[in-house]
């Protein structure tokens, strides 16, 4: 089961993001926010703890978290969400509404959407209300226009987080979920769980304190929306026809057009149902049958996106595709000593506990200013490091580093203090609006540069937040083939870059790849699973990840 840190930290962040729009007092916000990140950073978790003994929680909050965790609620953010509705909160999302602006058009007009907010410009509402005039008025509807186009969609960990928690809280015999998610894409529009198991059991999910609003309700399927804005659709299914639902509601939509196209020449029919030749039933209960029927294996989820596995699966060609158990060490990881919140002992522990046999500490480097790294500090972590590695006899300890690509692709140190490193990743952490043309020199520089071997985030976008930076990629990865250079896939859920479709670009031109968590805390080192399903997303083996190596073949790499 999911630890119950991610939703306490989620509920935190919520109260303090109601409390603000409600007028509170800033100091307590940001008390709530710190607390929300220390609870999603703390390694063990919260609900078999004593909350008061997470750094950073006082006694008001540790009151609200423990009422959290008994009742999945407690009564100041139940009194808030009563006072904001769910759409007000979306109106903030509009990027010209503050939210000030947003609970006043509540309070005075009513408005509670985002799309109430549309209607109400269109009728002229909004006019001669002081602060809203006719440029406003224009701004707003195209920022209307925008949140309807990105914001519906989650990246994966927000997701998955509350994916894994609706599937433990409902009575269900069977029950798991399907589509995007299932398929690991790194944002998720809505969210699909199919269960085996009692009608009764919608009422279980329409009562769960996730479901802010009931969109619609049948003995089939219900539909709502959570606190997070995200459509939850759970249907419930014969248990005999278990296999076709999964296999429907994975989708893709083009895989299954694909796929119903070779059904449909034999004569068959493909539904949620089953797979039936006339009234015989080929296949139902298992979704290997299903495939198996067709005349190919099982394909794996993360694969179906009509991107040529049907063909490779009737081929019996489809890839070994690399798995987390094959992840054999992280290369990117920071500790307290820039901006990660868990000292180096613990980050090595949390480390080995999760089984790896090689792990780097890569912390920040100096020229990102306001980490205040230097090089003596960088030595005396190493000889921390060198100290450590002694009551680890069976994983070996990396010292590294987080370079910083400066505009014009050289990096913090010269090549006699790099060399003194395991392992240097070098990552863009400014000047993202580059043009293409300098943006692709600066890669291939610090590609070519002898001593960087990952480069790191290489799109630098933050999901929601920041676009990626505009390069030649096909130049970039011509570059890093040529001088064997690793690319990563940071599993940082809001990051999950590379993204898939680079990493199968890059696959192409010769790349390997490095599958690592930029871990900031020691939750953070379980995302790596996240960098494995854009890895299957993009076909990738074992032998295509150079953190899947053994730790020989992994220090012939990096020249060590
Ligand atoms: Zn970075
Ligand atoms: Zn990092």
């Amino acid at each position: 089961m999911a630890r119950a840190n991610d939703a306490v930290a989620a509920a935190l962040e919520e109260y303090a993001e109601l409390f603000a729009m409600t007028g509170g007092d800033a100091f307590r916000v940001r008390s709530y926010q710190k607390a929300a990140k220390a609870i999603a950073g703390f390694p063990e978790d919260i609900a078999a703890t004593a909350v008061r003994s997470v750094p950073g929680v006082g006694e008001a909050i540790a009151k609200k978290v423990e009422e959290y965790l008994e009742r999945g609620g407690f009564r100041q953010l139940d009194d808030l969400r009563e006072k904001v509705p769910e759409g007000v909160r979306r109106l903030t999302r509009i990027p010209s509404l503050g939210p000030k602006k947003a609970v006043f058009l509540f309070q005075e007009l009513g408005v509670d959407s985002p799309e109430a907010l549309a209607e109400a410009i269109g009728q002229g509402r909004l006019r001669g209300v002081k602060g809203f005039g006719p440029k406003t008025e224009e701004n707003l509807l195209k920022g209307i226009e925008q949140l309807e186009r990105t914001s519906a969609r989650v990246h994966v960990g927000v997701a998955m987080d509350l994916a894994e928690r609706i599937v433990a809280s409902l009575p269900a015999e069977r029950i798991a979920y399907a589509g995007s998610l299932r398929r690991m894409k790194d944002t998720v529009g809505d969210i699909d769980i199919l269960a085996v198991g009692p009608v009764s059991m919608m009422d279980d999910f329409k009562a769960m304190p996730y479901v802010a609003e009931v969109i619609a309700s049948g003995e089939k399927k219900t539909s709502v929306r959570t606190h997070e804005g995200l459509q939850v659709d759970l249907r419930v299914v014969p248990a005999g026809s278990w296999g076709a639902a999964m296999q429907y509601f994975t989708g893709s939509k083009e895989h299954n057009v694909h796929l119903r196209e070779i059904v449909v020449k034999k004569g068959w029919k493909l539904s949620e149902y089953g797979l039936f030749d006339g009234d015989r039933v080929v296949a139902a209960e298992h979704e290997e049958d299903v495939y198996r029927a067709l005349g190919m294996p099982w394909i794996p989820p993360t694969l179906r996106e009509d991107g040529g596995e049907i063909a490779a699966a009737l081929r019996d060609a489809l890839p070994v595709l690399v798995t987390e158990d094959d992840l054999r060490g992280d290369l990117h990881t920071h500790t307290d000593l820039t901006d990660g919140i868990a000292s180096l002992e613990d980050m090595v522990a949390a480390a080995h506990a999760r089984g790896h046999s090689y792990y780097a500490v890569t912390d920040h480097a100096p020229d990102l200013a306001m980490q205040r790294m230097t090089l003596d500090k960088a030595l005396e972590q190493r000889e921390r490091l060198q100290r450590l590695q002694a009551s680890y006899p069976d994983m070996r300890l990396l010292h590294g580093t987080e370079l910083n690509i400066a505009p014009d692709g050289s990096v913090d140190w010269p090549a006699e203090v790099l060399a003194g490193f395991d392992v240097c990743v070098a990552s863009v952490h400014s000047h993202f609006t580059q043009s293409r043309e300098e943006m692709t020199r600066r890669f291939v520089a610090a590609c070519e540069n002898p001593h960087v071997h990952i480069i790191g985030h290489p799109t630098t976008r933050r999901i929601g937040r920041r676009p990626p930076v505009d390069a030649d990629w096909d130049e970039v990865f011509r570059a890093a083939a040529r001088t064997g250079t690793a690319m990563e896939i940071d599993s940082f859920p809001d990051r999950s870059d590379l993204p898939s479709d680079l990493v199968r670009l890059a696959h192409h031109h010769g790349v390997r790849f490095s599958i690592d968590s930029d871990a900031h805390a020691v939750p953070h080192l379980a995302n790596q699973r996240f960098g494995i399903g854009i890895a299957q997303r993009a076909w990738l083996t074992a032998d295509d990840v150079i953190n899947a190596w053994p730790l020989e073949r992994l220090l012939t790499f990096l020249g060590r």
